[in-house]
């Protein structure tokens, strides 16, 4: 008989029933070291008292008034967002998926609003992810996943990441503009070159079309830059941002510069939960935190002292890792065996890791994370590596 929670996800048989810092606790008691923040979400960690207090504040006072009124916390929370990014103006919505399917619809709406509406087909990369609705697994593009759904979303062309000859190829008369993620996140961690992201914007502005930045992932501090384009010097103009942006409170928005935000007109996107009071109290709080003196910085150096570690490992274990790779704490561990046998050794260990595409283990702790709890995921990680070479040492040997 099927279970009362549909069967779209092959869960572990893990429960949890609190949580602290980088740290959580099922039911019986056990104790696991979260690398994987809820998919890289949890950015202030489990049971931050600032954001716990925000959202419980909050919630006394008034929950959800809809967007057919003002709401003084939306408006606080995308005016910090316009002072602290390139962005202009701010449409707030619930998920990854969601801030993406705006952001399409607004590169399509400013095209056809400038007299071009023939120009509609948006450029994305082999490798990446940008949600399970419908265009944004059209532009997603990965054929298992769209198996089975009926035609594909029209107007979106996969070309090779960090190739620049492919992106020109692809430009024709009916492109719109292009979609990146500045590290492939799902798709295996994989960092765009910088060189790639400021060619990405001076064929933008070559060609008149229009930059779109999936920041789903890397946004709000996980790369050690409140985004992670500011790495490379150049502003999209348009970004969708979620995951750590409310801090395990559902959250989206899109950012975009005055010139594509202003098609947005009464009647042309909505939303009935986006932006809501208590959703965007977490946001606020979120960022009293991250963007308090020092804070991304530290975030920086934690990345490093880790990603050195992981390169580390992956040398001492070349049976079980090819190698290590990322952006501040968002990291990847490519595997040599299956990375499914890895995290399941480390969960045994106590640390959870979780997986992502092109055979990778990441690693996303919370923003929070401490030295300490670094050094023990290391030798978690460590531990279970030899375990996992161990055992192939005893396949070969057989
Ligand atoms: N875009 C990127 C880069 C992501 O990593 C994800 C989720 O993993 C999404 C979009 C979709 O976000 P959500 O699952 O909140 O819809």
């Amino acid at each position: 008989m099927i279970s009362a929670l549909m069967p779209n996800y092959a869960r572990a048989d893990l429960a949890f029933e609190r949580g602290e810092g980088a740290w959580l606790w099922t039911g019986d008691g056990r104790r696991l070291l979260d690398f994987g923040s809820g998919i890289a979400t949890a950015s202030l960690g489990h049971g931050h008292p600032h954001l716990v207090k925000a959202i419980a504040d909050q919630a006394a006072k008034v929950m959800h008034t809809s967007n057919l009124y003002r709401i003084p916390q939306a408006e606080r929370l995308a005016q910090r967002l316009v002072d602290a990014t390139f962005a202009d103006s701010v449409f707030f919505c619930n998920s990854g998926a969601e801030a993406n399917e705006g952001m399409i619809k607004m590169m399509r709406r400013a095209m056809s609003d400038a007299g071009k509406p023939e120009k509609y087909r948006l450029i994305c990369f082999e490798g990446a992810f940008h949600g399970r609705t419908l265009a944004t697994l059209a532009a997603t593009g990965n054929a298992h996943y769209l198996e089975g759904f009926g035609p594909v979303v029209d107007g979106f062309d996969h070309v090779p990441f960090n190739n620049m000859n492919a992106v020109r190829d692809a430009i024709g008369p009916a492109t719109c503009g292009i979609i990146v993620e500045p590290v492939q996140g799902e798709g295996g961690v994989r960092p765009a070159d910088m060189q790639f992201l400021r060619d990405l914007r001076a064929v933008c502005d070559e060609y008149g079309i229009i930059l779109g930045m999936d920041e789903v992932q890397t946004g709000i501090g996980r790369t050690g830059k409140l985004y992670a384009h500011e790495w490379a010097g150049i502003t999209p103009d348009v970004m969708s941002s979620a995951k750590g942006i409310g801090g395990g409170f559902p959250l989206g928005a899109v950012l975009a510069k005055e010139q594509f935000a202003k098609v947005l007109v009464p009647g042309t996107h909505g939303t009935t939960y986006g932006g809501n009071p208590l959703a965007c109290a977490a946001g606020n709080a979120v960022l009293d935190i991250i963007l308090a003196p020092g804070f991304l910085e530290e975030v920086e150096r934690k990345g490093r002292k880790l990603m050195q570690a992981l390169e580390q490992i992956a040398k001492e274990f070349p049976t079980v890792f090819e190698g290590a790779r990322g952006l501040g704490l968002l990291l990847g561990m490519k595997c040599v065996v299956p990375q499914g046998k890895v995290q399941a050794a480390c969960v045994a260990e106590g640390l959870m890791a979780i997986t992502a595409g092109d055979n990778v283990l990441r690693l996303a702790p919370p923003l929070v994370v401490t030295d300490s709890d670094i050094e023990e995921a290391v030798a978690m990680l460590r531990k279970a590596a030899s375990k996992v070479a161990a055992e192939v040492g005893r396949a070969a040997a057989q």
